[in-house]
């Protein structure tokens, strides 16, 4: 079959090892001898559908067939099966034309990567759809999203990091603003359950930076050099940068990307200010907004939580019956209640809604049912997708050194939230 498909104008088929192991020795022989005279080259190949290991004495048992190319394929259990990955093909390409990936969505890295550490070329699929292994990304995202044809020694690594991490609209929005800004870095999307397996990856790819959501954003801060005092005091980081020491530093965007927004809008000293939520989310709005001398109210579903909250940030806290009670220049929704998916479309009743502006950290959707209420009292608004672009404009600069892009990178992750919705 694959004599007839080199025939038919093939550049290259793809010999399982092991099935040229079975061959017999004249049979091999002719085979190759058939692909010569056709011009099509030989790939031998490994396939591990289970997990990375033993990668080196795979790459032997290829050799061993003189092939003009060695493909070896695992799949990937964690981030730190991409540096074995790497490293094998680091190791085998200057004496052969070599291929490495891992398969599924940990091992991204080796397939935007294998190429820039010396692969002859990288897996992609037609299309969504076509994809022909676990972790297989379109052509194109490889070229426009991780601009695979421009990676070179160079070039930063950037990640954002979690479980579950695919959705993320990070890596569209720092890419972009990468490319706009004429920076050479790109940014993975780097799918994890385990922080030790992240911060291998952090120190031996090395990765210049991370974006982090929950858990990660707690567990990691015992594991930084050092942190800005706003992140130590919240508890939350959610952002590393490598130092040129080696050393991973922590920063937290999210308070900024509550701050900056309110206040282009409003004088936040004395604003009186309601939070509903107590949650990782809250604590960055609460800490950022008490520091810019907010008096700033909590508001959550478990009392207990709240006043918890309220009193390590010196704010104050409500019991929601005396929300429709007090007014406020602003209300903050750092609840889930309206995100798609989430049963509870309203984070409070609609007689409740007493404020000048309602901020609603939920993107997705854009227009969330608390912020159609707003709209439709002719009150102010910021949705979410304000915050988020924020934050990674300020990931952004801490990385880069460089002002953000910002309407660039806001204009791209609505256009990519509207294509959702
Ligand atoms: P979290 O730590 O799990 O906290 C969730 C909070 O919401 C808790 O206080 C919880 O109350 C409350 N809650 C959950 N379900 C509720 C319901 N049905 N009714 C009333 N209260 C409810 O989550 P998080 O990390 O803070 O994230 C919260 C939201 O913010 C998410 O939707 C996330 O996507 C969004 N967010 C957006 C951005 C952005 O950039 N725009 C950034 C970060 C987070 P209990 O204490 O009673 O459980």
């Amino acid at each position: 079959m694959l004599t007839k498909a080199a025939e038919a104008g093939c550049a290259l088929v793809d010999l399982e090892v092991e099935s040229a192991e079975e061959a017999k020795a004249a049979q091999l022989a002719r085979f190759k001898a058939g692909l010569r005279a056709v011009g099509t080259a030989l790939l031998v190949s490994y396939h591990d559908f289970s997990r990375t290991k033993g990668l080196e004495q795979a790459a032997k048992r290829i050799e061993a067939f003189e092939p003009d190319f060695v493909k070896v394929v695992s799949t990937a259990r964690t981030l730190a099966d991409n540096l074995a990955v790497l490293k094998l093909i680091e190791d085998h390409s200057l004496a052969s034309h070599v291929v490495g990936i891992a398969m599924g969505e940990e091992g991204l890295v080796s397939r935007v990567l294998g190429p820039r550490a010396g692969a002859a070329f990288t897996f992609a699929s037609p299309d969504d759809g076509a994809e022909t292994a676990p972790g297989q990304v379109t052509a194109r995202t490889m070229v426009e999203l991780y601009r695979l044809d421009q990676l070179d020694q160079a070039t930063r690594i950037f990640g954002v990091a979690g479980n579950p991490i695919g959705h993320s609209l990070s890596p569209l929005m720092h890419n972009m603003a990468f490319k706009r800004e004429s920076v050479n870095a790109v940014m993975l999307p780097l799918k994890t359950k385990s922080l030790d397996d992240l911060l291998t990856l952090v120190r031996e790819l090395p990765l210049g930076g991370v974006a982090v959501t929950m858990p990660l954003k707690q567990e990691v801060l015992p594991h930084l050099a050092n942190m800005d005092p706003l992140t130590a005091k919240i508890g939350a980081c959610n952002t590393l940068r490598t130092g040129a020491d080696g050393k991973i530093y922590g920063f937290n965007t999210d308070v900024a990307g509550v701050v900056r927004p309110l206040e282009k809008r409003m004088r936040l000293k004395g604003a009186r200010i309601a939070v509903l939520g107590a949650g990782g989310a809250a604590r960055a709005a609460v800490f950022g907004l008490v520091e810019q001398g907010a008096e700033v109210f909590v508001i959550n579903r478990t009392h207990e939580k709240a006043v918890a909250l309220a009193r390590k940030a010196h704010a104050k806290s409500l019991k929601q019956d005396q929300l429709a009670k007090n007014k406020f220049d602003a209300l903050i929704n750092t609840t889930p209640c309206g995100m798609a998916g989430i049963k509870q479309a309203m984070p409070i009743k609609e007689n409740e809604l007493n404020a000048s502006l309602v901020f609603d950290m939920v993107y997705n959707p854009l227009d969330t049912p608390l912020l159609k209420l707003a709209h439709s009292r002719g009150l102010a608004v910021i949705s979410g997708m304000e915050m988020f672009v924020q934050q990674g404009a300020r990931q952004f600069e801490i990385w880069t050194g460089k002002p953000a892009p910002e309407a660039e990178m806001m204009r791209v992750v609505e256009l990519a939230l509207r294509r959702k919705s």
